[in-house]
């Protein structure tokens, strides 16, 4: 058995989410709110030999399905990952985030830059962005305008 095989060992219910650019698998864990708190199985591998990206980093969540919102912000993190939906130990689906990503309005993740944005307040609004450019990436603040810059974007991630 490959050590790859071993890092990928079967889990039966949840989402395994591959081909995550190496080292940025624990601030997808962050954006996910997956914390010391969390009370399923999760598996992290990090800088895994990949043979499309040289190095990788796996996520496995046991029971754990991912909404919209959130895939949206793996993608931003993780253009090319891939995620596999696991259903009584059998992949049931699996895609490509990028190919899944609709509309380029996403929540969360990242904290407007803004200091007097509505969404730096403890108002009840969730920040919300479009984004405008992948990369690099390029993104407006839905609230303030406010466009922040890739360089600006990465200190956040
Ligand atoms: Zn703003």
């Amino acid at each position: 058995m490959t050590d790859k095989k071993m890092l990928v060992s079967k889990i039966d219910n949840g989402t395994v989410i591959d081909k995550i650019g190496a080292g940025m698998s624990l601030t997808i864990l962050r954006v996910l709110n997956i914390r010391e708190d969390y009370s399923d199985t999760v598996a992290v591998a990090i800088m895994v030999s990949s043979e499309s990206m040289g190095k990788k980093d796996i996520v496995k969540l046991t029971h754990r399905d991912l909404s919209e919102d959130e895939l949206k912000a793996i993608w931003l993190i993780a253009p090319d990952a891939v995620v596999s939906v696991i259903d009584n130990y059998k992949v049931s689906e699996k895609f490509k985030i990028a190919g899944k990503i609709t509309s380029n309005q996403f929540s969360g993740v990242l904290k407007c830059e803004n200091p007097s944005c509505a969404t730096n307040f403890n108002e009840p609004v969730k920040p919300r962005y479009t984004l405008m450019r992948r990369d690099p990436m390029l993104v407006r603040c839905l609230y303030c305008d406010r466009v922040m810059l890739e360089e600006n974007i990465k200190e956040q991630l």
